[in-house]
């Protein structure tokens, strides 16, 4: 029997409506939410995020705003964006957009964000929740993939766990939120291709999340029986837009699977917008 598909949009619309009464909540309190994107210079690739990032905050009654900076914009000048953007108490949440001018340490300029307003979760004191097991602002994308496992009912605990790729925003906190939650996990990499070890890891997966960047990295038919399969992966190919895992073959061994469009990527916007509100709460309550 095919696999059933995992409901992407479905599961953000019930995000979006959590975030509608929590902002119901907040408006009612007089704290109006405004979400702030610094990008330098543009780029083709952010402009997508950017406007997904507008949309999705007008709907749900957000301010939004972006703010260019210029493409030659050195780190200090970055940084003092950032800070006077930290200490402004209209601005509750910052996304700093990427990819940054070459030369500039991303890590150090993700670093000035105050961590109350960082709703991407990439300060370091966020990653660090999520080492002790108590996530605040976690990264959105890592996130959304917790919530289409969830969408399955299934338990991880024991389970095996396969989670292919290591990026700081999607593969290292993902496999340290299901390590939380006693699974066993298992991060492979370049590495474990690199040694031709990828296949049998993947074939072992109760639980496999992929997020590469390659389409159809993972052939259907590594998939182990009953599988759930969680595809972060977004590569265009010709006019469509496949993941990182191959589809059709998959979902006939999968028991879960999310579609590429409309899965994770889809969640993922909805958590931006409840990041946002966590971080209208944190703030509320420190200035209380
Ligand atoms: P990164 O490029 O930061 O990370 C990719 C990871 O894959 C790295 O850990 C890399 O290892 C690993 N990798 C590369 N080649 C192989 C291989 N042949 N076998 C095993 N591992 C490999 O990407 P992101 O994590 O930011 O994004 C991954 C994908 O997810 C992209 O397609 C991106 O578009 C998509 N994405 C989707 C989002 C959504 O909301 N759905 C949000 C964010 C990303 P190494 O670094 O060692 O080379």
């Amino acid at each position: 029997m095919p696999a059933q598909v995992i409901p992407g949009n479905e599961i953000a619309q019930r995000i979006r409506g959590q975030v509608a009464s929590e902002a119901q909540a907040l408006a009612a309190g007089q704290h109006t939410v405004k979400l702030v994107a610094v990008q330098v210079g543009t780029h083709p690739s952010s402009a997508v995020y950017v406007k997904a990032q507008e949309r999705a905050c007008s709907k749900a009654g957000f301010a939004y705003e972006l703010l260019t900076l210029p493409s030659d914009a050195g780190e200090p000048e970055i940084r003092g964006a950032l800070s006077r953007l930290n200490a402004d108490p209209a601005v509750t949440g910052i996304i700093l957009q990427l990819p940054l001018p070459s030369g500039i340490d991303v890590r150090k300029v993700q670093a000035v964000i105050d961590p109350r307003k960082d709703v991407e979760g990439v300060h370091p004191a966020n990653m660090g929740t999520i080492v002790y097991g108590r996530p605040v602002l976690a990264p959105c994308t890592a996130l959304a993939v917790m919530e289409c496992f969830a969408y399955t009912g299934v338990d991880p605990r024991g389970k095996e766990v396969v989670m292919v790729g290591h990026s700081d925003i999607v593969g290292k906190p993902v496999a340290l939120l299901f390590l939380d939650r006693f699974a066993t996990v298992t991060v492979c990499h370049i590495g474990t291709s690199e040694r031709g070890h990828l296949e049998e890891h993947v074939r072992n997966a109760e639980v496999l999340i992929v997020a590469v960047g390659k389409a159809n990295l993972i052939p259907g038919f590594w998939v182990r029986e009953g599988a759930i399969v969680i595809d972060v992966g977004i590569n265009r190919v010709g006019d469509t837009i496949v993941g990182d895992v191959e589809y059709a073959q998959a979902r006939e061994r999968a028991s879960f699977i999310t579609p590429v469009p409309g899965g994770v990527g889809a969640v993922t916007t909805a958590i931006l917008l409840r990041n946002l509100v966590t971080a209208a709460r944190l703030q509320s309550e420190t200035t209380c």
